[in-house]
Formats: structure tokens, sequence, C-alpha cells
């Protein structure tokens, strides 16, 4: 699905990312990882199509979706509208905005917060928003830029849960970046090293996905019970 061939961005002076190679195949799950300022945020920003002034070639063919590091919802729409937004350009109907936004937040376990304001959500609360916002398009390639981050560690793993059903629902081609290796290693087929601009190390996660399901039920029920 995703195809990128000697990717460079520079700030100024400054390369932040160096003839990076990536392929994303339909439906594969890949996560990133890399220390703070390698990078991550920028190569997502230039998939998610936010940043042409590149050289290279950049090729992500049908709908993209992206939960950004931060929420950024509209402070002036409620949190359903900030989620049926995410539908805009996505070709689906305008009138089914509710209920579908109301669906992708039960989703993320928001019912209770469908007619909020953004500004009175905790920051784990904006970011499950975020997620849904990203998720109703139903994406062929989705971009994650650590979604998880703000949240306690129960709601984490309660993410990590869905985020796998709706990859496994829908399909679409990931790549998640984050600092949480175990995460990682839970959800994604591979594992990418970025640093400084260059993508050094490659994974592919050896246990097969039913298995580190069963090992996930296993430790949901047993620390969310
Ligand atoms: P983190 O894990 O902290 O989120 P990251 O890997 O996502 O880090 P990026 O946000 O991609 O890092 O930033 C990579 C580098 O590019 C950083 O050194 C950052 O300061 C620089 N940078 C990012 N955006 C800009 C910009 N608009 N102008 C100048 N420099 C920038
Ligand atoms: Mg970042």
């Amino acid at each position: 699905a995703v195809s990128v061939r000697g990717l460079v961005k520079e700030f100024g002076d400054r390369r932040v990312l160096d003839e990076v190679d990536l392929d994303i195949r339909p439906g594969e799950f890949v996560a990133l990882l890399g220390r703070s300022g390698s990078g991550k945020s920028t190569l997502l920003r230039i998939l998610a199509g936010l940043d042409a002034e590149v050289r290279g070639t950049v090729e992500v063919p049908g709908t993209v979706s992206v939960a950004f590091q931060q929420p950024r919802l509209l402070p002036w729409r409620r949190v359903w509208r900030n989620v049926s937004l995410g539908l805009r350009g996505a070709g689906k109907q305008k009138a089914a905005g509710r209920a579908v936004a109301e669906k992708a937040l039960a989703e993320v376990r928001l019912t209770d917060h469908v007619d909020a304001w953004p500004l009175t959500l905790s920051g784990g609360e904006a970011q499950r928003v975020s997620l849904a916002r990203a998720l109703v398009r139903e994406p062929d390639v989705l971009l994650l830029d650590e979604p998880f981050g703000a949240l306690d560690a129960l709601t984490r793993l309660a993410m990590h849960h869905l985020v796998d059903q709706l990859w496994r629902d829908h399909r679409p081609a990931v790549l998640l970046v984050t600092h949480d290796v175990d995460e990682a290693l839970l959800l994604a087929d591979r594992i990418l090293v970025l640093d400084e601009g260059r993508i050094v190390a490659e994974h592919r996660v050896g246990l097969s996905r039913p298995r580190r399901r069963a090992a996930f039920a296993e430790l949901r029920t047993r620390v969310l019970a």
C-alpha cells in the first residue's frame, strides 16, 4: 500500500530524513520505534500528505487517516462532531454522521462523552476521540503517532485490544509510531527503528498473531477483571 523511495527531508540545512525507503503491504501492521527527534512524526506527516516539500518518491494510495501525537480536536465542536468530521472527504453520507460517530466512540469506550466539549476531556479521553476520528473513515492506510502516550496502563491495554480488533476487522495498512517496545511486539508484524533520519534496523515479529492474542487475552483477563 505504501511505497517510499529515497525520501529526504531537510529543515534549512538540517537533514531530518535521510534517504528513507519504506514499503508497507496492504493490511500489514508496522511499528516505528526511534528516539525523540529521530524523524518519526516528520515521516508520518509526509505520508499523510501534509508536507510535500521533500525529495524522493512517496506513494500512499487509497484513504488515509492520521491520529496525531497531539489530538488537535476542534474546541467549538462537540465530541461526536469532531469524530464525524473525520468522514470528510471519505465519500461517506453526511446524514449518517452522528450514528457513525456514536459507534466509533463506543468502540473507544467514550459513550458517556458523545455530547461533551473537547476542552472538558482528560488527555487520554481526547486521544481516544482522535483515534475514533481516524477510524470512522475506515482507511486503507492508518497512521498512528503515539496514540496511547497519554493513557493510563489499563486503558492502554484496552486500546491495544481495540486496535488489534479493528485491524482484524478492516485490515488497513498501519504505521504505528511508539516508544513502547512491548506495544510494538504485541501489535505489529514488523518493527522498524529510525535513527537520525535513517531506518537502521528491521525486525519481523515471529510469534504468530493467534498466539500473541492468546497471551494478550490472558493478560487482559488477569489485569482488567
Ligand atoms: P518525538 O519522539 O519526540 O515525537 P520525532 O521522532 O517524532 O520525536 P520529529 O518531530 O519528526 O521527531 O522531529 C525530527 C527533527 O526535526 C527534530 O529535531 C525537530 O526539531 C525537527 N523539526 C520537526 N519539525 C520541524 C520544523 N517544522 N522546522 C524545523 N525543524 C523541525
Ligand atoms: Mg513525534
